[in-house]
């Protein structure tokens, strides 16, 4: 890879097997030559925030390093939900996989198809706490995340993922 961007994912599972599914798609998303994996979180279990009664989530991030264009990242993020049978009903329903970009670089878009930094991030206890303790250090809009997820209203339904 010549010039590349780190970049923050959000990936999120509450259909199905969704411990497997969260694993088999971090391997499918690092499986391009064009994406390298740099960081992983620790998998969070997450009551469901807003959308219709559904089951919990399990939650996780992950950092990559990549070649591709932001839009390119999506349609792979996009391709590898299509994979695992991604289907979309009801908008914030429950779902075999969301894989959301979090920040690509210091690149901002207000894109209704792609908004960056993920416009809802910054208050999501699911996004934040996982992040924060995949890395200590890190900051969005200026904040440490970690101070961010301490906010957050879902803090309260998170708990560390042990296995089923
Ligand atoms: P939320 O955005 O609140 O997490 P969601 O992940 O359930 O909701 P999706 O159905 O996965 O929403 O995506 C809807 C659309 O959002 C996609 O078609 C995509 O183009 C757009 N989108 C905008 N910004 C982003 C982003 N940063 N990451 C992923 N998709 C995005
Ligand atoms: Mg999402
Ligand atoms: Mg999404």
């Amino acid at each position: 890879m010549s010039s590349t961007v780190r970049s923050v994912l959000a990936l999120g599972s509450n259909l199905g097997a969704s411990s497997d599914t969260l694993v088999r798609a971090v391997a499918d998303l690092v499986e391009s030559d064009h994406v390298r994996l740099h960081a992983v979180s620790p998998v969070v279990r997450t009551r469901p925030v807003g959308g219709p009664d559904q089951p919990d989530y399990l939650n996780m991030v992950i950092e990559v390093e990549t070649d591709l264009g932001p839009y390119e990242l999506l349609a792979h993020c996009q391709a590898v939900e299509e994979r695992h049978h991604r289907t979309r009903t009801v908008r914030w329903g429950p779902r075999t996989l969301d894989v959301d970009i979090i920040t690509f670089g210091t690149w901002v878009s207000d894109d209704r198809n792609l908004t960056v930094p993920h416009p809802r991030a910054a208050t999501r206890a699911f996004v934040l706490q996982p992040w924060a303790w995949m890395d200590a250090g890190a900051r969005l809009g200026g904040r440490p995340v970690a101070e961010l997820a301490a906010e957050a209203e879902d803090l309260a339904g998170l708990t560390p993922y042990e296995g089923a």
